[in-house]
C-alpha cells in the first residue's frame, strides 16, 4: 500500500468513527436540552410558590387586621349604647364610621389577593403539567442516549483500535497533518478528484473544485502523497477515477 492509500484507510475509518458519535452527540445535546427545560421549569414553579406564600401571608396580614377592626367595632357599639351625652354618642359614630370605610379597604384588598393566588394556584397546576410531560420526554431522550451509547460502544472500541493499527502505518508528521485537517475541514480533510477533461487530463479538486495542475496528476498516479494546490486538504484517486484516466491501451 503507498502513502496515500494507507492515509486514505486511517482517514475513512476516522470519517465512520465521526458518524457513529455524531448520531450520539445529536442524542447527547437534545437529552442535554430537555434537562435544560425541565430545570428551568422546576425554578419557575419556585418562584410561583415563593409569590403564593407571600401573597398567602399579606392576606393573612390583612384579616388580622378585619378582626381587629372588627373587634374595634363592637367594642364601640356598645359603649354607644351606654353614651350619655349626644355629642360623646357622635363621637363614637364617627370613628365607627371610619373604620366601617377601613375595613370595606382592607375587605377588597383581600378579595384582590384571593384572586391572585387563585391565578397563581392554576399556574402552578399546569406548572405541574409541564414537568410531568417534560419529565416523560427527557426520560425517553435518555434512554435513547443510552440505547445509542451501547449501540455503537462496542463498533467504536472496534473502529478505533482499527484507525490506531492503521496511523501505526503512517509517518507521524503526515499523520499530524491529517489531524490538522480533520479539526479544520472533517470530511473535507481528503479529497478525490473530478476529470474535467480526459484527453487533456484535467482534473479539479473534489473539495474545492479548484482545477489542479498536470504535475498533481501524474504524483497521484504514481502514489505519491499529495495536497490540493488550493485547499491544502489531501488527494486520493479512487479506482475508477483511476482507471478513467489510464490510457485506454493500457486497460
Ligand atoms: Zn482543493
Amino acid at each position: 500500500m503507498n502513502e496515500t492509500k494507507k492515509l486514505l484507510a486511517v482517514f475513512q475509518t476516522e470519517q465512520k468513527l465521526r458518524g457513529l458519535q455524531s448520531r450520539l452527540g445529536a442524542a447527547e445535546r437534545f437529552l442535554n436540552e430537555q434537562e435544560r427545560q425541565l430545570n428551568a421549569l422546576g425554578e419557575q414553579h419556585g418562584s410561583f410558590e415563593s409569590q403564593l406564600r407571600q401573597i398567602q401571608s399579606s392576606t393573612k396580614e390583612n384579616e388580622d387586621e378585619m378582626a381587629r377592626i372588627d373587634e374595634r367595632m363592637e367594642k364601640l357599639r356598645e359603649e354607644m349604647n351606654n353614651a350619655r351625652t349626644n355629642k360623646e354618642y357622635q363621637a363614637f359614630l364617627v370613628e365607627v364610621n371610619g373604620l366601617k370605610i377601613e375595613r370595606g379597604r382592607v375587605e377588597e384588598e383581600v378579595l384582590g389577593l384571593l384572586e391572585q393566588a387563585d391565578a397563581i394556584k392554576t399556574e402552578l397546576e399546569q406548572s405541574v403539567a409541564s414537568q410531568e410531560e417534560r419529565t416523560k420526554v427527557r426520560d425517553v431522550a435518555k434512554q435513547d442516549r443510552d440505547t445509542r451509547h451501547s449501540e455503537i460502544k462496542d463498533r467504536v472500541k472496534e473502529l478505533e483500535a482499527e484507525r490506531d493499527q492503521l496511523a501505526g502505518e503512517v509517518n507521524p508528521k503526515i499523520l499530524s497533518e491529517l489531524q490538522r485537517l480533520l479539526d479544520e475541514r472533517d470530511e473535507d480533510a481528503m479529497a478525490g478528484i473530478e476529470i474535467i477533461d480526459k484527453k487533456r487530463h484535467e482534473i479539479s479538486c473534489a473539495s474545492c473544485m479548484m482545477t489542479l495542475p498536470i504535475e498533481l496528476l501524474s504524483r497521484l498516479l504514481s502514489g505519491d502523497l499529495t495536497s490540493c494546490s488550493n485547499c491544502g486538504c489531501f488527494l486520493y484517486l479512487d479506482e475508477d477515477t483511476a482507471a478513467a484516466l489510464q490510457p485506454t491501451a493500457k486497460r
